[in-house]
């Protein structure tokens, strides 16, 4: 009997790249990390009365080497900016990055010497979440925009590289 035969009786067909993809995008870790108010409303998310744990995301990770989620909750200080850059080069890949709130993405209502202009000068940015702070229910619903990219991800790709490449072969062309 053929496979397209057995199929309706029980038989999925997928591959390991999409069991993969699943699995990433509904099993988060981000790592414990805030920098200002933002994120208090970021706490807020993983509290009962938002419950993120209801997508996958309640285990923030003390060890960015766990982590495979920054939510960066705030505006980021020039003093701030290798930190949060170590923190980030420690993640393992895949890793995502949220920047949460206007401050984190663009500098905000700081804009002086001592706050990076936009947290994408330090790390790469998949999202971008307005809101002065965003509330829990908006950075929950930005996590679950990032699901499709997660999902969507193709194993083994540096995507820091392919950006960075991407990049060097726009600017040649
Ligand atoms: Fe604070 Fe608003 Fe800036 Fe968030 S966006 S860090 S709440 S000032």
């Amino acid at each position: 009997m053929g496979i397209e035969e057995k199929a309706p009786a029980g038989f999925l067909l997928t591959t390991i790249e999409k069991v993969a993809g699943w699995s990433r995008s509904r099993s988060q870790w981000p790592v414990t990390m805030g920098l200002a108010c933002c994120a208090i409303e970021m706490m807020a998310a993983g509290t009962p009365r938002f419950d993120m744990a209801r997508f996958g995301l309640e285990v923030f990770r003390a060890s960015p080497r766990h982590a495979d989620l920054m939510i960066v909750s705030g505006r980021v200080s020039h003093k701030m900016a290798p930190v949060v850059r170590n923190i980030y080069d420690q993640m393992p890949e895949p890793k995502w990055v949220i920047s949460m709130g206007v401050c984190a993405s663009s500098g905000g209502m700081f804009n002086n010497y001592a706050v990076v202009q936009g947290v994408d000068h330090i790390v790469p940015v998949d999202i971008y979440l307005p809101g002065c702070p965003p509330r829990p229910e908006m950075l929950i619903n930005s996590i679950l925009a990032l699901r499709e990219q997660v999902q969507n991800s193709p194993l083994g790709v540096n995507r820091e590289e392919a950006a960075r490449k991407a990049e060097e072969a726009a600017l040649a062309a």
